[in-house]
């Protein structure tokens, strides 16, 4: 039976409903815990961590963080459960959710999945990725990074580079970083960036050219092609995609020299990035999977310990 609807339990579903005062919050608990080792805050609660879609990275994080806080983690996938012969995914919730769980992290293909299950589960619900839509703690991962990195975001030039049509990475760092007051400049194909995005703010900019969008950017964010959420040709082919887009040390010229080079993985060396680029001393991208742990720390304490009342 499902259970009632739970309004009070709180969740990280995107970046688009969560107030700025949450933001600060996870970003500065997050500096703290990178300060002192976190306390075991977590210690005897349960996390259930739900993943429709293949992830390293994301995963393995939440398990990390969760565990540095003292919970234990509970890992179902598609090849290791009953999601394989075809059971529904409320119905798999509600029947983990008989087990003592205390919050539950969910990637899905679907955009709109874990709000799906936040709506019929009282336990903090958090969205580690939802098919084209959002992918949170991704984005304030790499706030928390270009903060380490310059101090502030108000007024930097970031430009993020590659398949943003199908980018949950973009949509999230666009909302979050234009809402800290980046100028956001999104660059890439004209089949993978609609110019439906310029209705995202005044603080964001379209470009079909690669030099234009690098010239005197403070930060370069490349994405992934997202083949596995293709249904046709969005580029003639890859030798065409490198020859425009592919972030290499010639136009890594055009930004500037103290420019940090973002990638949230996984990371296509030789189409999306170079490797020169992505192993040089301006790369930050190992950096990111660091700062990753102690954001989804961050988040989790602030769900599973603070419990703020829902926005
Ligand atoms: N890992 C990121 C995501 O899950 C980016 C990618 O897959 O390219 O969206």
């Amino acid at each position: 039976m499902p259970l009632p609807d739970q309004p009070h339990a709180p969740h990280l579903l995107g970046i688009e409903p969560l107030p700025l005062s949450r933001i600060e919050a996870i970003l500065d608990r997050a500096a703290q815990f990178q300060r002192q080792p976190p306390p075991r805050t977590l210690a005897g609660k349960r996390l259930l961590l739900l993943f429709y879609e293949a992830s390293t990275r994301t995963r393995t994080s939440f398990e990390v963080a969760a565990r540095r806080l003292g919970a234990e983690t509970v890992s179902v996938t598609p090849g290791s459960s009953s999601i394989e012969k075809g059971e529904s995914l409320l119905d798999t919730v509600y029947t983990l959710r008989a087990m003592a769980i205390d919050g539950i992290v969910v990637r899905h293909s679907s955009s709109g999945a874990p709000h799906l299950v936040a709506a019929h589960v009282d336990v903090p619900v958090i969205n580690a990725g939802d098919g084209m839509h959002e992918h949170p703690t991704q984005a304030l991962l790499d706030a928390f990074t270009i903060r380490r990195h310059r101090g502030t975001i108000a007024g930097l030039r970031v430009a993020i580079i590659g398949d943003v049509l199908h980018s949950r990475v973009a949509r999230s760092n666009l909302l979050l970083l234009s809402r800290l007051g980046a100028e956001v400049r999104l660059c890439g194909p004209r089949t993978l960036l609609p110019p439906e995005f310029a209705a995202y703010g005044d603080h964001v900019r379209l470009s079909w050219d690669l030099e234009d969008a690098l010239n005197g950017a403070d930060v370069v964010m490349v994405l992934r092609i997202q083949m596995e959420r293709m249904k046709e040709s969005f580029f003639p082919s890859e030798a065409e995609y490198v020859a425009r887009y592919s972030v290499t040390p010639a136009r890594m010229r055009a930004a500037r020299p103290d420019a940090i080079v973002m990638h949230p993985g996984p990371m296509i060396r030789g189409v999306e990035i170079s490797a020169e680029v992505a192993d040089s001393p301006q790369s930050v991208i190992r950096e990111q999977v660091e700062n990753g742990v102690l954001i989804r720390m961050a988040v989790l304490h602030e769900l599973l310990v603070c419990h703020e009342p829902h926005p």
